[in-house]
């Protein structure tokens, strides 16, 4: 059998800290990994920010409910739950994802977790494990599943490499430049192509 590992934000949902920076005006809640290398930094300053602007759990959560899955996603990975068993490995928070989940018919999700204390606060994080994606499709290749994972970005990498195929979705050009081992698709439509022609089961049914 064959397990389908989807990354989220890019591949179904947009960038949930910069569709959340918008939404709410903080406009230095927009800094990512790209702009603060050290995560945990980076992570500590959002923290910071988030109870600056008095926004617990629940007025996170109602921010994010009004963001919307990409364009496709949703009929996608209704599509993909037809044909494979879909994991979705991101690097995000439950918490936070909780509302665009529920938009995607909640398919299996792996990813971190805040600590939040009883007035609701974010007062931490908490890394599932080290180098997540790939961990995951490598604890599922031991159950003898065929793996195949798509993903956008850099911290997709070691997941595609580690599965039996990997798929760049919608990834940025120096992704794709640096990466050409992998099959490159923009489209929804090119990457059930992409799925179809990675599997090696007949999926023409
Ligand atoms: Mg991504």
């Amino acid at each position: 059998m064959e397990i389908a590992c989807l990354d989220l934000e890019g591949v179904l949902i947009p960038e949930i800290w910069i569709a959340f920076a918008e939404e709410t005006g903080i406009d230095e809640l927009r800094a990512t990994t790209r702009d603060i290398p050290d995560y945990d930094v980076l992570m500590k300053q959002r923290l910071a920010l988030l109870d600056k602007h008095g926004l617990g759990l629940r007025e996170i959560q109602e921010v994010i409910a009004r963001l919307e899955p990409l364009d496709g996603a949703v009929e996608f990975t209704n599509w993909l739950r037809e044909r494979f068993q879909v994991v979705i490995l991101s690097d995000t928070f439950y918490e936070f994802s909780q509302p665009l989940m529920r938009q995607l018919g909640f398919p299996t999700l792996l990813c971190h977790k805040l600590e939040v204390n009883e007035a609701g606060k974010v007062v931490d994080y908490r890394l599932r494990q080290v180098n997540p994606k790939r961990q995951a499709v490598l604890a599922l290749k031991t159950l003898y599943y065929r793996i195949i994972a798509a993903g956008d970005s850099y911290n997709d990498t070691t997941m595609l490499a580690e599965a039996d195929a990997g798929i760049l979705f919608s990834a940025p050009d120096n992704v794709i430049k640096e990466f050409p081992q992998f099959p490159a698709v923009h489209s929804y439509e090119d990457l059930k192509q992409a799925f179809i022609n990675a599997s090696v089961r007949d999926l023409s049914l």
